[in-house]
C-alpha cells in the first residue's frame, strides 16, 4: 500500500493556489525571490508572482530533468527565502544534494509534487522531505479530479498559518463549476491515446475562444487574483477522494507501462531517462531524449501515437520575448534549454492499453531505428 500524506484537507482551485498559499504563511512577498528550476511550466512562477515575490531560476542537471544542486548553490543570493524542488515526470530529485545545499543556506524547501503522488526516495515518499509540498489534480496529473490543488505542510507551526488563511479561500462560482465539470466528462469520453492529437487541438482551439478552463492562462490575463482566493469545488474535493482510492492500481499500471517502454524501444534515436539509485520512480510520462523531435513529433502525429512535447520551453509554454514575463533570461539555463529541444513523453495513465504500447513501441523502433 503506497503511503500518502494528507491530500484532501487543504485543497485549493489550482496547484498554483497552494503553492503560494504556503509561500505566504512562509512570509514571502514582495522583495523576495523563489529558487525554482527551469523546465516547468508558468503555474510555478504565477504562483510565486502572485505573492509579489520573484522567481530565482536555476538549471537542470546535464543528463536529468531535476535542478542542479551547483547551479543552485551558484544562483542563491541574500533576497532568496525558498528553494521550490519538483520531481519531473515523477522522478526524484536529487534531494541529498538539494536539500542539503539549501540547509546550508537555512533555506526551506517545498516539493513541487504535480507530477507525482506515489514516488520514494530512500523508501520515503516524496513531498515528506520539506517543509511542505503541493500537487495537482487538472488534465494530464496521475490524479485527476477536474482542476484543483492541494497543499501538505510538514512543518506544524506552518500548518497551522496555512490553515488560518485558509478560512478566507472560498469556492469558485456555480458557473466555473459547470464549466469544469463539463470538461472532465468530456475528457473521460474522449481521452484515448488513439484520440490524443484531435482531442489536443480541439481543446487547444476551446481554449483560445475562451470556452475551456486552459492549462495555461497567459501571466498577467484573466482575473488572476481571484483565482489566489479560491479553495477547490466540493464537488471536485469528493471526486479527488474517489479517485485517490485508486492509486495503488494506477502506480501498478505506470510501473507496467514504464517497464515496456524501458525494455522494449530499443531505437537508437531516443535516450531514455535514469532515476536515481534508491529511488522508486513512478512515473506520470515516460520522456525519451529524442535526436530529432520536431521530425519524431510530426510523425507521431500522422501514425496518430500519442507522444507529448512538454516541457517545449524552460517555462512551458511561454516563448522568446514573453520568458521575461517571468523573469526568465534567455540563456540563464542552458541544460533545460537543450532538454526541450529534445524531449518527447509517452503515456503512462490508466486509459493505455496493451495495445497502445504495441503501437508506440512499434512506431519509436521503426521510425527512428
Ligand atoms: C501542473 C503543474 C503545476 C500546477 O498546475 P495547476 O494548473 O496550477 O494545478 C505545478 N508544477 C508542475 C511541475 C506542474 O506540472
Amino acid at each position: 500500500m503506497t503511503v500518502v500524506h494528507d491530500i484532501t484537507s487543504l485543497t485549493f482551485f489550482r496547484g498554483r493556489v497552494a503553492l503560494y498559499a504556503i509561500l505566504k504563511g512562509l512570509g514571502i512577498g514582495a522583495g523576495d525571490e523563489v529558487a525554482t528550476q527551469a523546465f516547468t511550466c508558468v503555474a510555478v512562477p504565477e504562483g510565486i508572482m502572485a505573492t509579489g515575490a520573484q522567481p530565482l531560476w536555476v538549471d537542470i542537471e546535464a543528463e536529468g530533468y531535476n535542478m542542479d544542486a551547483a547551479d543552485l548553490r551558484r544562483k542563491l543570493t541574500p533576497r532568496t527565502r525558498a528553494v521550490i524542488i519538483q520531481h519531473t515526470y515523477g522522478i526524484p530529485a536529487d534531494l541529498d544534494s538539494l536539500l542539503q545545499v539549501a540547509g546550508e543556506a537555512g533555506l526551506p524547501v517545498i516539493e513541487d509534487c504535480c507530477h507525482t503522488l506515489a514516488s520514494t526516495y530512500r523508501g520515503r515518499t516524496v513531498g515528506s522531505f520539506g517543509i511542505a509540498s503541493f500537487y495537482s489534480f487538472e488534465w494530464g496529473k496521475p490524479i485527476v479530479a477536474g482542476i484543483g490543488g492541494s497543499a501538505v505542510v510538514n512543518d506544524p507551526e506552518l500548518r497551522e498559518r496555512v490553515h488560518e488563511a485558509y478560512e478566507n479561500y472560498h469556492a469558485p462560482g456555480i458557473k466555473r463549476l459547470a464549466r469544469i465539470q463539463l470538461q472532465y466528462y468530456a475528457f473521460g469520453l474522449l481521452y484515448r491515446p488513439r484520440l490524443y492529437w484531435p482531442v489536443r487541438t480541439l481543446f487547444h482551439r476551446l481554449g483560445s475562444l475562451g470556452m475551456a478552463e486552459s492549462n495555461y492562462n497567459p501571466v498577467g490575463e484573466g482575473n488572476i487574483a481571484e483565482d489566489f482566493n479560491l479553495r477547490m469545488a466540493l464537488p471536485l474535493q469528493r471526486r479527488l477522494a474517489d479517485n485517490l482510492a485508486k492509486l495503488d492500481a494506477q502506480t501498478r499500471h505506470s510501473h507496467w507501462a514504464a517497464n515496456e517502454y524501458r525494455t522494449r524501444i530499443q531505437s537508437k534515436a531516443v535516450t531514455h531517462p535514469t532515476p536515481p539509485k534508491n529511488s522508486d520512480t513512478v512515473f506520470a510520462r515516460y520522456p525519451l531524449r529524442a535526436r530529432n523531435k520536431a521530425e519524431l513529433l510530426v510523425a507521431a502525429r500522422k501514425a496518430n501515437v500519442e507522444l507529448s512535447e512538454w516541457y517545449a520551453t524552460p517555462v512551458h509554454p511561454l516563448e522568446g520575448q514573453d520568458l521575461r514575463l517571468v523573469y526568465y533570461e534567455p540563456g540563464s539555463c542552458p541544460n533545460a534549454e537543450v532538454r526541450c529541444g529534445e524531449i518527447v513523453a509517452l503515456p503512462t495513465h490508466p486509459a493505455v492499453s496493451r495495445r497502445d504500447i504495441d503501437r508506440a513501441v512499434n512506431f519509436l523502433n521503426k521510425v527512428a531505428p
